[in-house]
């Protein structure tokens, strides 16, 4: 979603908003292992300030993701708000704080994307508490119980436990 600027840039106006719906690259889910996601919605402007160009926005949406232990859908809700200064052409010391427009246009989904990525959990799980699946018989250890652990027991800890009994 290409967001035009060029009145911006040319000075014609000091500020543009907008608001959108954007869909999320398939690439970027496959990135981040989801299932799937919602429509994102972003609402924000771009001002300019003398001779810089901020871009402010909030977005919000949902994406779902295969919890790390069980598996079950995790429905993460997401929302944050970004700030940016744009710039017209990378410079030599360009630095990830800035966005490029390019022929007076800006695309925001990379940067949505990129602020997405910074947001996410290290481990997604359905629940703080969730127990897995059992890695030998499968079973979901949230709803049911298996005895794979009191049947196989490692023959050095038998020997050990031996010791003790
Ligand atoms: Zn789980
Ligand atoms: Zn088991």
């Amino acid at each position: 979603m290409n967001l035009d600027l060029s009145k911006v840039v040319n000075g014609l106006k000091s500020v543009a908003d907008f608001q959108f719906d954007l869909t999320l690259t398939d690439e970027f889910l496959k990135e981040i292992n989801a299932i799937e996601a919602s429509m994102f919605s972003m609402t924000g402007s771009v001002k300019k300030i003398e001779k810089r160009l901020m871009l402010t926005f909030d977005y919000k949406g949902v994406i779902s993701f295969e919890c790390h232990r069980c598996l079950a859908e995790v429905k993460l809700n997401l929302s944050s708000c970004v700030t940016r200064e744009l710039m017209e052409q990378f410079s030599e010391d360009e630095d990830d704080q800035f966005a490029v427009i390019e022929s007076g246009a800006i695309d925001l989904i990379p940067i949505l994307e990129e602020d997405i990525l910074l947001n996410l959990p290290l481990q997604i799980l359905c629940s703080e508490g969730c127990k897995g699946i059992c890695p030998q018989c499968g079973t979901d250890l949230n709803t049911g119980s298996c005895t794979c652990d009191d049947e196989k027991i490692d023959p050095r800890l038998e020997a050990l436990k031996n010791l003790f009994t």
